[in-house]
């Protein structure tokens, strides 16, 4: 599977990794053969938050992190509400706890919010120096609020920037991802397949990512995880709860498109005009 440097942290992460977002309420059993499958295929990468299920979700994949965390490249993410200096820290306990490991390869904000960044970013630098994370960077954070993390925490510091990014949202190539590569700040990709609402076979766009797809003898979706990480500085997290899915996504990981595909498909999903950063 292809791999890019993680922002500053010198580690090297494969472009698809595996989200758990509503994972509780999938099939136990099936979630975690999923996840492990996953990982076996090289989709190492594992996305979680304590907002999961409310802790649940990190509770739920503890077994697969136990089997393989060395391997692993394990992110988690604290409430904006949780995120005050002592908050910060309270929380990567907790989150450490559920998962059953000493250590998250990142550690992540997981929105703006209302406790000052300072603080937050205080923490995460303690957090560091404890071994309890090894970098830390931000979630639905537009130029403005990136530029503003950047002032407070100085170059290098931010390993990543976790947006929404999907064939009907390209809202971050405007200003967030060239912001992004211009700081060395890598883009992960969350919700690429809409978060439920991939586009139809029949709608005009599902018709052109079945064409290249067919030519290829790909996917519809797995043409869209290739189509998402054309761009060197971001990876992608799609979820799967079923095994088949995961292995569907995990064949888009040494995949480049052609210019001409994404010539095509940047046509039939165009990116429309500069708009606020959106988010889910
Ligand atoms: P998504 O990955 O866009 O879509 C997940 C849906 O697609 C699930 O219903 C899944 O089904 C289905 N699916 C996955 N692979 C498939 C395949 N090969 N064929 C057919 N269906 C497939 O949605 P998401 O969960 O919203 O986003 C991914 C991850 O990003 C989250 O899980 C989370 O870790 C992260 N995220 C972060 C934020 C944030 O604010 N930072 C917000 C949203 C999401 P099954 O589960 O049944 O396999």
């Amino acid at each position: 599977m292809l791999q890019r440097l993680f922002g500053p942290t010198g580690r090297a992460v494969p472009v698809i990794g595996q989200g758990t977002w509503n994972m509780e309420s999938d099939e136990r059993a099936g979630v975690l053969a999923a996840l492990r499958r996953g990982v076996e295929l090289g989709m190492i990468h594992i996305d979680t938050a304590e907002l999961y299920g409310s802790g649940r979700v990190e509770s739920l994949i503890a077994p697969v992190v136990a089997e393989h965390r060395d391997r692993l490249f394990l992110v988690s993410k604290v409430m904006p509400s949780n995120a005050s200096r002592a908050g910060t820290i309270s929380a990567c306990e907790r989150s450490l706890k559920r998962l059953g490991t000493d250590r998250l390869d990142c550690y992540l904000l997981h929105w703006p919010g209302s406790h000052p960044l300072d603080g937050t970013i205080a923490a995460f630098q303690r957090l560091i120096d404890d071994g309890k994370i090894l970098s830390w960077g931000v979630s639905n954070f537009d130029a403005r609020e990136l530029e503003a993390a950047a002032k407070i925490a100085g170059p290098g510091k931010i390993a990543c920037n976790q947006v929404l990014y999907h064939l009907g949202e390209r809202a971050i190539e405007h200003a967030v991802l060239p912001w992004c590569k211009a700081h060395g700040v890598t883009v992960v990709a969350y919700s690429p397949f809409g978060s439920g609402s991939f586009p139809a076979p029949n709608s005009e766009g599902g018709r052109v990512l079945q064409r290249i797809a067919s030519t290829h003898r790909l996917t519809p979706r797995q043409v869209a995880l290739a189509y998402l990480t054309r761009d060197p500085a971001v990876l992608t997290i799609p979820k799967a709860s079923r095994l088949a899915h995961a292995e569907e996504n995990a064949g888009a990981g040494d995949l480049v498109l052609a210019a001409s595909d994404v010539a095509a498909l940047d046509r039939a999903f165009p990116l429309g005009s500069r708009r606020g950063l959106p988010m889910i």
